[in-house]
């Protein structure tokens, strides 16, 4: 049995007191037995979302850090600093932080790997671009994509990974994947892991899927055997839509 994950990125939205006003909003829709839920806010709100869901089944999230312990590194924050915080879990490898940051194969498997070591879940983001799904290389870029980041792992690390399918071109513009071509690239990424580890560590792990998740569109995609949970952009800035993406997957 695996337990759903609901997670909400708010990529770069709201301040620390916006933070607060939605975690009153959201207490009372979005705490629901069952269904791991965790919001990533900006690194600047964790302290006070932190704060704020003491005593909740809520966890926090950060959406990205740097895998080094400290350093000459201007602008990040390690992966300790975040344990440090209390923040149990990261989101890995965002296709904006591969496509507007440069963020490669290479930082996003040191990322997994500091995460793990830190005691982080790692929710590690996956997906294929508008062109490359039209060149019918999805599976080749969702497959060099998820063993390029969890090859060096071991069957214990890779089972506490949180894997999310993100297709570029369903990200935050409305279009999201069918639940069936969702599920489709979903069980490739489960097959790929029971290649990688073994059917076991594959039956495990939470593969979620991204892009355009809202209200209107999450029953079907939850329907669907292989998807664990959602991660969700636009439509988790909204208490009350997170909420019922949450009551959902209850
Ligand atoms: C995301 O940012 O991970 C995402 C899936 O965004 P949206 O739900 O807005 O498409």
């Amino acid at each position: 049995m695996r337990i759903p994950v609901i997670a909400g990125n708010w990529k770069m939205h709201k301040t620390i007191s916006e933070s607060l006003d939605y975690l009153e909003a959201f207490r009372t829709v979005g705490e629901k037995n069952g269904v791991e839920t965790v919001l990533c806010g900006p690194f600047l709100t964790l302290p006070a979302l932190v704060e704020g869901t003491e005593n909740s089944s809520i966890g926090i999230g950060a959406q990205n850090m740097h895998w080094e312990e400290q350093g000459a590194f201007t602008g990040e924050v390690s992966p300790s600093m975040l344990r440090d915080l209390g923040v149990p879990y990261v989101i890995v490898g965002h296709s904006e932080r591969r496509t507007l940051f440069g963020e490669t194969d290479e930082s996003v498997r040191n990322k997994v790997r500091a995460a793990l070591a830190h005691d982080l879940v790692p929710i590690l983001c996956v997906g294929e671009t508008i062109e490359e799904r039209e060149d019918g290389r999805t599976q080749e870029i969702v497959r060099k994509q998820t063993v390029e980041a969890v090859q060096e792992l071991s069957s214990k690390e890779m089972a506490r990974v949180i894997v999310a399918y993100e297709p570029v071109w369903a990200i935050g513009t409305g279009r999201s994947a069918t639940a069936e071509d969702a599920q489709d690239v979903v069980a490739f990424i489960r097959r790929i892991l029971a290649d990688q580890f073994d059917q076991q560590v594959a039956n495990q792990v939470r593969i979620l899927y991204g892009g355009s998740v809202k209200p209107a569109n999450i029953d079907e995609l939850l329907q669907m055997d292989d998807i664990d949970g959602a991660l969700v952009g636009g439509a988790s800035l909204d208490p009350e839509s997170f909420g019922q993406l949450v009551d959902a997957a209850a």
